[in-house]
Parts: structure tokens; C-alpha cells; sequence
């Protein structure tokens, strides 16, 4: 099927017992047992809940992967799949991640005894160098946040893979609409369903994708003994959010495009970064290994003091952390969310003061288009 029939269908079944054509919300935390041992596959809710099960096969589907394991965020995904390692493995991950990617690796899992390697994954024989005998996995953005870095998934997964290592890859930024990395020969991916997949900026959750069922069973043995998982609303709301992912990022994207040429040619803003501008230094690759450049646009305006001045004068755009929701987003990386990366190394990677990053709505673009307008002229 094609994806928009699979984002509406994909892994739904009208409820057996009334017909209901939307899978209920199943707000239970056990279910009743007609004896010993005898039970319909549901003993209690961080297990099993069947609103969570609708919500993980349609994600599964949609990425194109054999299974889905839901968490109750995007970080709790990121800390399970990371749990699949041990102590003194050494996992290679894109340097931009999301700031919340870094806090957790280096500030708290770094603690248990795992190392992490930040290296720039845009350039394979970085990741070639980077891979040692301790080498457990490689853990991969693309695009990244907020710069729009792309690496090369089926050319870094090509090189882990010649060492018998598994390639796991963020895929918030995209959305299986726009990109499905295990088709390009990654191993795992993962979402913050917070962002694009719900689309709606009103609930938090994250989601595994994998074709491996050994993974896959670590992963719901790490769900269910953690018990990082999503409540039925929010699995309920997160598929809902699917449902209109196709109309919504062909809408996110269109506007982008715009929007990222009309900030191209005004002649405030310092550097523009969209993968779907020409002059983007991987414009091509992004081309080739997705069906689009999506929905982000950062900035560089200059200064803290003018990046101040275009938050504060938006009126359209509103300042926010997060992305990928209906309404536009506009924020400011080096204070909000890569707060927590050392200076040096947050400029290193782009993050200056002046960085602005604009997560486009599926607003008219004309009306988001005047705001821009009227807050770049000061
Ligand atoms: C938001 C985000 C996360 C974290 O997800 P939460 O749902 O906020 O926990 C991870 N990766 C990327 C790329 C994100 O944008």
C-alpha cells in the first residue's frame, strides 16, 4: 500500500466487540483473568495495553519495519536502545545530535560505564577512523539539529556493517513519510513521537523501529522492566497524529521551501541552513536518500542581541522548544535546547549566538511569510 492508505489502515482493525472503527483508549492498568494462568494475552498495562499495540504496529508499518516498541518519550527510546549495550562498549554518534541525546550519553550514561565518541557522521571515513574494536554501535541524526547536517545513511550503514556493527538512526527530523532509513540499510530507528508522527504539540512520546526480533524482544524486556511507557491517551493521541502525517508533512515541507528561499535572499540573515537550498553542502545526498528536505530552517542573524530582536518581534511564529506540530515554532538553540553542551563545543558545532531555528507550521505561508518580514526589519 501506498503510505498515506498505510498511515490511515496500517496495523487498525475495527474493535471486535462494538465495530468502533478508531481503536478505543484502553485506560486499564490490569485485566481480569478467568483463572490461574488463563487470560485473554493481557495481565497488566506497563506489559500490554492494546491502544499501544494499534499505535506500534501502525508505526512499524509506516517505517517500514517488521516491529515497533513505544516509550514515553523520545529519550526513553534513545536510553532503551542504548541499554541493548554494556559496560565498556564504545558507541560512535553524530556530534550535533539533540541536546538531549548529549545530556544523556555524556552526563549520565557515560556514569555506567558506556563511552561515547562525538564524531562529524556527514563524513564516512570520520566514521571508517572512528570505529575501533570496542566499537558496540553507531548512532546517527540526519538532518540534524538545529544545523540540517545530513549523513549518508546507506554509506555509514555499508561501513558498520563491514565490522558486524549495528547503525541506529534519529529520525524525528524527517518522519517515515520523508525518509525510512531501515530501507537504506540502518538497524533501529528511533523517534521522539513528540514532534512529527503526533504532529500536534499535545502530548510526549518516543518510538523504536526495528526488523531485528532479538533486539526486539530486549527492547519490550527493557520497556517492561523500566516502565518508560506511554499511557493509552497519549498512545491514542500519537495515532491519531499519524493518520494525517502524509497531508501534513507534504504542507510542513511546501511552506519550508518557501520560507527557506525567502530568508536566502533577504539580506539580514547571515547563513541559512535548509537541506532543500541548493547551495547546502549535502543538497544532493539529502535528494537521493529522502523524498524531501522537511520542515526546519535555522538561521544565523549575527548576534544574541538580533536573535533577541526577531523572537521578540514575531507575532505569528510563536517561541517555543520543540517542533513538528501544526502552528509554527520559532527558538533559539544556544539558550533553549542545546542549553546543556559546553560553549566551545556548541559553537563548534554551528550553535552561535545568533542561531535561529524556525520549525515551519502548516499555516497560509503568505501569513507566515509577512510575520518573518516585519520581524527581520529592524
Ligand atoms: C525532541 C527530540 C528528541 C527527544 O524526544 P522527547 O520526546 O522530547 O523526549 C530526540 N531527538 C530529536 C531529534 C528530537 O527533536
Amino acid at each position: 500500500m501506498g503510505f498515506s492508505t498505510d498511515a490511515v489502515h496500517g496495523g487498525q482493525e475495527a474493535e471486535p466487540i462494538t465495530g468502533a472503527v478508531i481503536t478505543p483508549i484502553f485506560q486499564t492498568s490490569t485485566y481480569k483473568q478467568d483463572g490461574l494462568g488463563r487470560h485473554k494475552g493481557y495481565e497488566y498495562a506497563r506489559t500490554h495495553n492494546p491502544t499501544r499495540e494499534a499505535y506500534e504496529r501502525n508505526i512499524a508499518v509506516l517505517e517500514r519495519g517488521k516491529y515497533a516498541v513505544a516509550f514515553a518519550s523520545g529519550m526513553s527510546a534513545i536510553d532503551a536502545v542504548v541499554r541493548l549495550f554494556k559496560e565498556g562498549d564504545e558507541i560512535v554518534v553524530t556530534d550535533n545530535v539533540y541536546g538531549g541525546t548529549y545530556r544523556l550519553f555524556e552526563q549520565l550514561l557515560a556514569n555506567a560505564g558506556l563511552r561515547f565518541k562525538f564524531i562529524d557522521t556527514a563524513k564516512p571515513a570520520e566514521v571508517e577512523k572512528a570505529i575501533t574494536g570496542q566499537t558496540a554501535l553507531l548512532f546517527i541524526e540526519t538532518p540534524t539539529n538545529p544545523t540540517l547536517k545530513v549523513t549518508d545513511i546507506a554509506a555509514v550503514s555499508e561501513i558498520a556493517h563491514k565490522r558486524g556493527i549495528p547503525v541506529a538512526v534519529d529520525n524525528t527530523f524527517m518522519s517515515p513519510y520523508l525518509q525510512t532509513p531501515l530501507e537504506l540499510g540502518a538497524d533501529i530507528v528511533i523517534h521522539s513521537a513528540t514532534k512529527y508522527l503526533n504532529g500536534h504539540s499535545d502530548m510526549v512520546g518516543g518510538v523504536v523501529v526495528l526488523n531485528d526480533k532479538s533486539y526486539m524482544e530486549k527492547l519490550r524486556f527493557i520497556q517492561n522492566a523500566v516502565g518508560a511507557v506511554p499511557g493509552p491517551f497519549d498512545c491514542w493521541l500519537a495515532l491519531r497524529g499519524t493518520k494525517t502525517l502524509a497531508v501534513r508533512m507534504k504542507q510542513h515541507e511546501e511552506n519550508a521551501r518557501i520560507l527557506a528561499k525567502y530568508i536566502a535572499g533577504h539580506p539580514r540573515p547571515q547563513k541559512v541552513y535548509y537541506p532543500g537550498l541548493p547551495d547546502h553542502p549535502q543538497h544532493v545526498l539529502q535528494t537521493n536518500q529522502a523524498r524531501g528536505f522537511g520542515g526546519i530552517i535555522s538561521f544565523d542573524i549575527g548576534s544574541l542581541a538580533e536573535a533577541e530582536k526577531v523572537l521578540g518581534r514575531v507575532k505569528l511564529f510563536m517561541l517555543a522548544e520543540s517542533l513538528g506540530g501544526v502552528e509554527s515554532l520559532i527558538s533559539h538553540p544556544a539558550t533553549m535546547t542545546h542549553g546543556s553542551i559546553p560553549e566551545q563545543d556548541r559553537i563548534k558545532l554551528g550553535v552561535t549566538d545568533g542561531l535561529v531555528r524556525l520549525s515551519v507550521g502548516i499555516e497560509d505561508v503568505e501569513d507566515l511569510r509577512a510575520d518573518l518580514e516585519q520581524a527581520l526589519s529592524f
